[in-house]
């Protein structure tokens, strides 16, 4: 009634939420295989998460950037040990905002050496978020319509086609953005090859590679960060999504001879890791680095069982998976629905599924049974 309609709503109402499964206001039971959009990455009521959450609220909710906050150095450091030794950590809320500020990392970095670079190459179907910046990344005609003109400095690759990058590349370009498995875009993965060449390039001619770990990162693809499973080593990596279990938290990552262009007072956030999101963040980043080769066997599983099903192509890694049945997938949505299974349809013709990363066997049984009731 009061609610802008920004958003076509699915009309059920959750109440609740016990490990892989929501209950809606009748009681009735649904298998969630989307986690709110890879961010419930424990699952419901987690009992550690809840544990944390609760102890802390009853602390202190939050401080200012002001002060110093031990909480974010305990989890950047957890973060910083998976990525790089000497990297550095920035924290805000979301994943358009950590795109943000590793926008303006990137310019600023080059600022500082006196260079005028500031344009970033990003790639067709990606997505890297709503707000102007990462709105001006996301190389989708569908997301820019209607919000022109777009901030300047991008230029728009094809994935996996070195030469497209080429084309665009200028002497002002600062730096590459990617996903590493575009997400919103349909699962659509890059090739291996392709990356590893890609981070030659930035080697070569001195540019950054950003890598866009919202949706991959923590555990989601069966490694810590999702461009580990292609041996490439980024300069900034950003976070969010799955990061906090459903508290709100992103955070960008840099090494540190880049992380240095960010000085006192030139970026910032008011509410960015304050003691609640940290602690949650904590509790997540410890449980899933526990869960990463159940993460992979359970994904190989899942993803042989979708094969099996044989109804159009399957793609992704971990528990990020895709199935383009080549067809509008949203009837496909409802029916699951109706039937007690939660999944999502992206691209338009691609069923996909980010179930919580605490996602059993016997879940994925469930799914998979539901599914071929549904596709028949
Ligand atoms: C969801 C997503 C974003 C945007 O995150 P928000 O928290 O909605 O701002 C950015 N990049 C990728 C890869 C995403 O999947």
């Amino acid at each position: 009634m009061h609610l802008i309609e920004n958003y076509a709503r699915l009309p059920v109402r959750f109440v609740r939420g016990e490990g892989v499964y929501l209950y809606d206001e009748e009681g009735n039971r649904y298998l969630d295989f989307v986690s709110g959009i890879a961010v419930c990455s424990l699952g419901h009521s987690d009992p550690d998460l809840v544990e944390a959450i609760c102890s802390q609220a009853k602390k202190l909710i939050h401080v200012s950037n002001l002060f110093e906050n031990p909480w974010q150095e305990d989890l950047a450091g957890d973060l910083v040990r998976e990525f790089w030794t000497e990297g550095k950590v920035f924290f805000c809320n979301s994943g358009t905002e950590a795109n943000e500020a590793a926008i303006k990392l990137a310019r600023k970095f080059f600022r500082d050496r006196g260079e005028n670079r500031f344009r970033i190459v990003t790639f067709k179907n990606g997505f890297h978020g709503r707000t102007y910046g990462s709105l001006s990344a996301t190389a989708q005609e569908r997301f820019q319509e209607g919000f022109g003109p777009m901030l300047e400095g991008f230029d728009y690759a094809e994935v996996n086609d070195m030469d497209s990058v080429l084309k665009v590349l200028r002497d002002d370009t600062a730096g590459i953005m990617l996903e590493v498995i575009q997400g919103e875009g349909g699962v659509v993965e890059f090739d291996p090859d392709f990356l590893r060449d890609l981070q030659e390039l930035c080697r070569e001619r001195d540019l950054l590679l950003i890598v866009d770990e919202v949706q991959t990162g923590i555990g989601r693809t069966g490694t810590f960060y999702g461009y580990q499973n292609y041996g490439i080593d980024p300069d900034i990596i950003t976070l969010a999504k799955g990061l906090g279990g459903g508290v709100p938290i992103g955070a960008l990552l840099a090494r540190e001879e880049v992380a240095r262009s960010f000085t006192p007072g030139s970026h910032g956030s008011t509410f960015g890791g304050n003691p609640l999101a940290c602690r949650a963040g904590l509790v997540v980043v410890r449980k899933v680095r526990t869960l990463l080769p159940r993460i992979r066997e359970v994904g190989e599983f899942f993803k042989k069982g979708l094969e099996e099903l044989r109804v159009g192509e399957v793609r992704g890694r971990g528990l990020m998976l895709g199935l383009d049945i080549g067809r509008d997938c949203k009837e496909v949505v409802l029916k699951a629905l109706e039937r007690g299974l939660i999944i999502n349809c992206t691209a338009g013709t691609v069923l996909r599924f980010l179930p919580p990363l605490i996602v059993e066997k016997e879940h994925v049984e469930e799914c998979l049974s539901i599914l071929r009731e549904v596709l028949r």
